[in-house]
């Protein structure tokens, strides 16, 4: 990975949480003014890249899962590290070199993607109240790892979060996600909150897990079409039921590899398998057919995958793969289910284990969602 040392970031390691903001909070909970890591942030396509020399690793993290957060990105919730307002301008340095394309949601928050991967990388406090006002946070998927402490430059991946707590779960309308991030290392006792951080706790997240047979035996709702859309609009289509199997659920899955890790800036991301095109009707009444619509922008993270992203809010909204036809994969967080962030009667989560496996750039973190995800009906 190219990069000069005038790139480089001093990141001090003095933050603590302050209950007066929502969203993509961040604390640095062991502060230590040894620097020992450096990360490497950037987006898939590397137009946007900057070593970040921080205290050591892994950091404690807390998860947002308001609606905001999931319709921006496509992914679950969403996270992100502070940058000391010390760095701002490095950081604005390397934004303006990637041409980087913001997205304003609202007086709080400038979101901030690559316009060619369509990664959301970094987002910055503009809320008069916050005391981290026009200060950067990096979002913890565009952390590709550690860069080798031998100066070679080579990139190793390990444990980067601990997470620690998860806001607006009552957002989810059914906890979404936020059951996979229990236990971990030390069986820590992670922290959820209805609202922001100090609103009211949930116990126990394990209340809304229903098992298969439970879901299978809930009368399933009238709702014949499950909308969505990215947040700013650009970008709407609704699902329907399959039409060939008993259940009519569509498979979900999810996935921790490096190539959604940077292309979505989320260390997990949830996806709709292989949806024939059929199943998902755009809003002009067509079925999607591998063309662009709407504000859909595209980029080809790989030899056979197409992404395409919303290149107004940055969206992750769609998946196509070559080698098969006829089917599209759709992300969870552009989702918009009446019963809540897990579908349950439009989607049968396939608990196996995590897509596709291998590649994860955080295994600890994995191990945690994965003996989690297990439980999940
Ligand atoms: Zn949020
Ligand atoms: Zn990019
Ligand atoms: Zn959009
Ligand atoms: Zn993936």
């Amino acid at each position: 990975m190219p990069f000069s040392t005038s790139d480089v970031l001093i990141l001090t390691a003095d933050y603590t949480l302050t209950p007066t903001q929502p969203c993509l909070r961040l604390s640095i909970a062991t502060p230590t003014p040894k620097m020992t890591s450096t990360i490497l942030a950037r987006c898939h396509c590397s137009l946007f890249h900057l070593p970040l020399p921080i205290a050591p690793l892994p950091h404690d993290t807390i998860l947002c899962h308001c609606a905001m957060c999931r319709r921006i990105t496509g992914a679950p919730y969403a996270s992100g590290l502070s940058i000391p307002s010390a760095s701002s301008a490095a950081v604005a340095e390397a934004v303006a070199k990637a041409g980087l394309k913001v997205y304003i949601a609202g007086p709080k928050r400038e979101w901030w993607f690559c316009a060619v991967c369509g990664s959301h990388v970094l987002v910055r406090v503009t809320d008069v109240k916050s005391e981290e006002k026009g200060g950067w946070k990096v979002m913890v998927g565009a952390i590709d790892g550690i860069v080798g402490d031998g100066g070679d430059g080579e990139l190793r991946k390990g444990s980067l979060e601990r997470v620690v707590g998860n806001v607006f779960v009552e957002d989810t309308g059914d906890g979404g996600l936020a059951m996979l991030f229990q236990g971990g290392e030390g069986e820590r006792k992670v922290k959820y909150w209805e609202g922001d951080v100090g609103d009211r706790e949930i116990e126990d997240i394990n209340k809304w897990v229903t098992t298969r047979a439970e879901v299978a035996e809930a009368e399933a709702p009238a709702e014949e079409r499950l909308e969505a859309s990215c947040h700013c609009g650009g970008v709407r289509f609704h699902l329907l039921r399959l039409d060939d199997d008993t259940t009519k659920k569509h498979r979900a899955s999810l996935c921790m590899c490096r190539s959604c890790r940077l292309s979505v800036g989320q260390s997990l991301t949830a996806w709709v398998m292989r949806i024939p095109f059929n199943r998902v009707i755009r809003d002009d009444g067509r079925p999607v057919d591998n063309s662009l619509f709407g504000t859909l922008r595209r980029y080809q993270s790989s030899e056979h995958k197409s992404r395409d992203f919303c290149g107004t809010c940055g969206a992750s909204v769609l998946c196509y793969d070559r080698g098969r036809a006829g089917v599209v994969d759709v992300l969870l967080g552009v989702l918009q289910s009446t019963e809540g962030v897990r579908a349950k009667s439009w989607l049968e989560w396939d608990v196996n284990g995590i897509y596709p496996g291998g590649d994860v750039v955080d295994k600890d973190l994995q191990r945690t969602v994965e003996e989690n995800y297990k439980r999940l009906g």
